[in-house]
Formats: C-alpha cells, sequence, structure tokens
C-alpha cells in the first residue's frame, strides 16, 4: 500500500492516522508463509514543526515451526515503531535512520515487513522451556519420555578418553 504524504510534508502540523490491515499472506519466510491474519497496524504520520514522524503499533499472529522440537505453533506479536521520514536523503548525518520518501509516496507494506523482520526473534521456540526432541530416537520430550536412557560414563572411561584424544 502506497501513502501519499506530499501534503503532509507541506503543512506542519498536519496529521494522518493509520489504521490498516495488511495482507501479508503471499509472504514468505522461513520457507513458510506464516502469517495466518492480516498484520494489524495502527499509528499515526505527523508533521511535527517540519519534522514528519511516523509512529505505528504493529500486531501480528505468525503460524511457526519450533526450531528445537519441530512442532508447529501459532504466537502473536506486537511491536511499536517509530520513524523519522524525509523527502530527500539527508546528506549531514548518514548514521540516523531515516525513511526515505522520494516524492512523498510511502510504501508502507515495505516498511512494516522490514520492521517485522527486525523484531523476529533470534530463536523460535514454541514455548520458553521446550524439551526439544530426543537425540537417540527423535521422540517430542515435550509430549512425553521415551525409553532410551541418557549415556551416562563412568568417570574412569572418562579420564581414558581424555588421554586419547
Ligand atoms: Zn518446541
Ligand atoms: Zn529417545
Amino acid at each position: 500500500m502506497t501513502m501519499d504524504l506530499k501534503q503532509l510534508f507541506e503543512v506542519v502540523g498536519e496529521r494522518i492516522s493509520l489504521d490498516e490491515a495488511l495482507d501479508f499472506s503471499d509472504r514468505t519466510l522461513f520457507g513458510t508463509q506464516p502469517f495466518v491474519t492480516p498484520v494489524q497496524v495502527t499509528g499515526e504520520i505527523a508533521n511535527q514543526a517540519g519534522v514528519v514522524v511516523l509512529s505505528m503499533q504493529l500486531s501480528y499472529t505468525m503460524h511457526l515451526t519450533c526450531d528445537r522440537c519441530l512442532d508447529e505453533f501459532e504466537r502473536a506479536f506486537s511491536c511499536s515503531w517509530e520513524h523519522l521520514l524525509v523527502a530527500e536523503p539527508l546528506t549531514d548525518d548518514s548514521d540516523t535512520e531515516n525513511i526515505e520518501v522520494p516524492d512523498g509516496l510511502l510504501n508502507l507494506d515495505e516498511l512494516v515487513w522490514a520492521d517485522i523482520l527486525l523484531n523476529l526473534p533470534s530463536k523460535l521456540l514454541c514455548r520458553e522451556d521446550c524439551k526439544g526432541l530426543c537425540p537417540q530416537c527423535g521422540q517430542n520430550r515435550n509430549h512425553g519420555s521415551c525409553s532410551c536412557t541418557e549415556k551416562t560414563v563412568d568417570p574412569r572411561w572418562a579420564a581414558l578418553d581424555e588421554l586419547l584424544k
């Protein structure tokens, strides 16, 4: 979805409220299409004394696969973002993360998509204390224990192993 912000850039005090539902059902992440419901975007874009600031809250649900036990699960995410929008690239301070909006046209989908990617957890777990799979038989330990016994090593053999390394 492209938003025309030309007027907003020109008129100090002007604001636009955001209340969108973006369809990301065809976006691929981790080899699947995880967005089961639209991504809700609320917030506003405001020209505050000539500075255009976009502040928004995102909420969305993803259908994911657990990194540890490979079970599928759904999780709701929410996050808030604030971006400074600039009509032209600023050459003097390249360190700030301004969003360039050439011709006053903002591609909201791409901005939201980038923010969702930034908000991804480094590990996707079905639950904080996921027990994972048994390394020997592959049993999902969240669903029950298996009959494999943990390999215990006699300390004397361990010492010998050390010597043989
Ligand atoms: Zn898991
Ligand atoms: Zn097992």
